[in-house]
């Protein structure tokens, strides 16, 4: 990417943004999360290609959250110097979002979801990317030991005090998300957004959860919709050593194992017949629920984003489609 880069003048002419449930915030049906290939460890040159170039397609959402790495905080520090570099001009084009729920450090205060954690925690993030605000700030996951009423207050509180202008809630469950969209409503701060994982390999959302949204009127940003990779083309031919599963991590080679290629393949076909990738077809398959507002991907090339913003403008998916790729994963040998 060039060193003295400007926004493309067309960036707006792609994309059509979705409105999250019920709120004044409308969010791009593709969104770039941060988790992997931003940290310290990776090189720098190629998220600021992936960030640029998203952000010139119109993609303004990007998720990041506190650990993001590795070393936990480095992905925040690489968005921070993108922004600080390229983007901070187009600020109010932006929506950030950054989370703290999982561990962070050491004690009984970098973990979980009481109002220390998360205070300090925002703090912490807005400092490594240099922002005043960020746009949303998630409790990451739910915490069994702590009140909810003192987790959804620290939001609130984090809103009041303008660390962030909405809040959000990820991987809780339906009745735990119904008391927590309950908490923050009686304190005047609605819960915006919720952010589960969800994909054709991953439907625990369907079992109460989306109700729930679609009552509360939350919209959902759902993370892994590729899961991880393997709804793509990217393991059909075997594990690339530089792939998620190659490194080893969150993504196991024995994630990969002959039924769930059995099913990659099949999906893989069903795809190419409809003249698109198979990481097409699965964006277009988790978008097709309207509480959906956005599939939040990964990417290790500007390549993955550019073949995954190519879902958009597709025709929908049929009933035969649809039904075809349901007897797919039904498969159980
Ligand atoms: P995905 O399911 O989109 O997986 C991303 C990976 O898939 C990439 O790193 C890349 O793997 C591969 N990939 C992506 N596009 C393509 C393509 N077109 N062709 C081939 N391979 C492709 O999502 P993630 O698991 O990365 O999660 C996305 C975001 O969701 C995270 O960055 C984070 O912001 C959020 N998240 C939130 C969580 C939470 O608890 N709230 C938990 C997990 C994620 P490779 O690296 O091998 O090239």
């Amino acid at each position: 990417m060039d060193q003295n880069w400007k926004a493309s003048a067309t960036r707006y002419q792609a994309v059509e943004y979705k409105r999250c449930g019920k709120s004044g915030i409308k969010i791009p049906p593709i969104s770039l999360g941060l988790w992997h290939n931003f940290g310290g460890i990776d090189v720098y040159e190629n998220a600021r290609d992936m960030v640029l170039r998203s952000f010139d397609a119109g993609i303004v959402h990007f998720d990041l959250a506190n650990n993001y790495g590795p070393p936990p905080g480095s992905a925040e520090l690489c968005f921070g110097r993108i922004l600080a570099k390229d983007l901070l001009p187009h600020r109010d084009e932006l929506l950030i979002s950054s989370k703290a729920g999982w561990g962070m450090w050491d004690g009984p205060y970098g973990d979980f979801g009481s109002r220390k954690y998360l205070v300090a925690s925002c703090d912490q993030s807005l400092a490594r990317m240099g922002l005043d605000y960020v746009d949303i700030f998630y409790s990451h996951r739910p915490d069994p030991e702590t009140p909810l009423e003192e987790t959804m207050g620290a939001l609130d509180y984090i809103v009041r005090s303008g660390r962030a202008l909405y809040a959000g809630i990820s991987s809780y469950g339906p009745q735990e998300t119904k008391r927590a969209a309950a908490i923050l409503k009686s304190m005047g701060t609605p819960c915006l957004i919720h952010q589960p994982s969800y994909s054709m390999f991953n439907r625990w959302i369907e079992d109460g959860l989306t109700d729930v949204l679609k009552t509360e009127g939350i919209g959902a940003i759902v993370f892994s919709p590729l899961a991880q990779g393997m709804l793509s083309n990217r393991y059909l031919n075997g594990i690339p050593n530089e792939s998620r599963a190659g490194k080893g991590g969150f993504l196991k080679p024995a994630d990969l194992n002959p039924l769930v290629m059995t099913k990659i393949k099949a999906l893989n076909d069903i795809a190419q017949a409809r003249g698109q990738s198979l990481s097409q077809l699965a964006i277009q398959w988790v978008l097709r629920d309207p509480v959906v507002c956005s599939a939040l991907v990964g990417a290790s090339s500007w390549q993955q984003i550019e073949d995954n913003l190519g879902a958009l403008g597709k025709p929908d998916l049929d009933s035969v489609e649809l039904g075809k790729i349901e007897a797919v994963l039904r498969l159980s040998q």
